[in-house]
């Protein structure tokens, strides 16, 4: 199933034609940034094996990204890149050594910790394994509760009302609120992670390797549900990922990373079909399936 049909049997300029009807003027490179990264730097310090001599990792190296209002931005780029550690500077849970992250006008490294604080419930972050992010003590119902009760919003029964609404919104029956993470599948439980995920209302999702633990069919069924929430919120994702067969499929943009920099940020269409830089057009060369994505989109 592709979540952008349209884009199959079409011309690049009706693509942005189209555009328009989803809610993006001329294309997703025209409309708002909801997120400006620029200059984005950080070191990690690792040691040898043997010889326990320090040495510095450059995670992230003047790193530059723009993520559109409403849009979804992908980012690939090998193992090791650095987009783990820019999904979660981003995400909050790490702080840059330099480098400014605008996010609805403000500048997150530049914030003091009272400040940070409402900022955490609008930017969301789901990780490949819902397993290890889900507590397993805790009911359906709890888990999605559990920011709402963090953020001190509504009674206990408006919380749990809202949880069961989440379920039903993410495709998971409300009756099975009182079951643990383990009782659900694979699928479900990344179901139950987004659901989490959307109790404070977020307006952006960082998606780590989101659909990397999935089999073919359930990633097919998150990337729909993902499309029809981000239609219904109004979400903007930064969706990390190293399949660009399934990149194809969902990125309005994609931003590539490699050694801890941007080397590429263009409409998904374009970067598909005419790769500027010579990273991106070895990384696409490196695909097996290159052909059969650009015959899929642009038959
Ligand atoms: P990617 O997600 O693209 O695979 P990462 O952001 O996870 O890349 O990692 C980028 C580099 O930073 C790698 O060399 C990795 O070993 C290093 N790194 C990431 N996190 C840490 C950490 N917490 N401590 C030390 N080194 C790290
Ligand atoms: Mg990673």
């Amino acid at each position: 199933m592709n979540t952008r049909p349209w884009r199959k049997n079409m011309s690049l300029d009706d693509e942005k034609i189209l555009n328009v009807g989803s809610g993006k003027q001329f294309g997703p490179e025209h409309a708002e940034a909801l997120v400006r990264i620029e200059h984005l730097s950080k070191k990690y310090v690792q040691r040898r094996p043997l010889t326990r001599t320090e040495f510095a990792v450059r995670a992230l190296e003047d790193a530059n990204l723009t993520i559109r209002r409403g849009t979804t931005l992908a980012l690939v780029g090998e193992s090791g890149a650095g987009k783990s550690t820019l999904g979660r500077c981003l995400a909050l849970l790490e702080a840059p050594d330099s480098g400014e992250i605008w996010f609805d006008g403000k500048n997150l490294p530049r914030l003091s910790r009272r400040e940070l604080f409402p900022m955490h419930r609008q930017i969301q972050l789901i990780f490949q394994d819902p397993t290890s992010a889900l507590n397993p003590g805790m009911t359906a119902e709890e888990i999605i509760a559990e920011p709402l009760a963090i953020h001190r919003e509504g009674t206990k029964a408006q919380r749990r009302e809202r949880a069961r609404e989440l379920m039903e919104q993410v495709g998971l029956p409300a009756s099975l609120e009182r079951k643990r993470p383990l009782e659900f599948s694979g699928g479900q439980r990344q179901r139950l992670a987004i659901a989490r995920s959307l109790a404070l209302e977020p307006k952006l999702l960082v998606l780590d390797e989101a659909l990397s633990s999935l089999d073919l069919l359930n990633q097919e069924l998150i990337l729909k549900l993902l499309a029809d929430l981000q239609r219904i919120h109004s979400l903007t994702y930064l969706h990390i990922s190293h399949d660009l067969r399934l990149v194809s499929q969902f990125a309005d943009e994609v931003a590539v990373m490699h050694e801890g920099r941007i080397v590429e940020q263009q409409p998904a269409s374009e970067l598909f079909t005419r790769p500027l830089n010579s990273y991106t057009q070895e990384l696409l060369a490196a695909m097996p399936s290159l052909e059969s994505i650009c015959a899929g989109r642009l038959a």
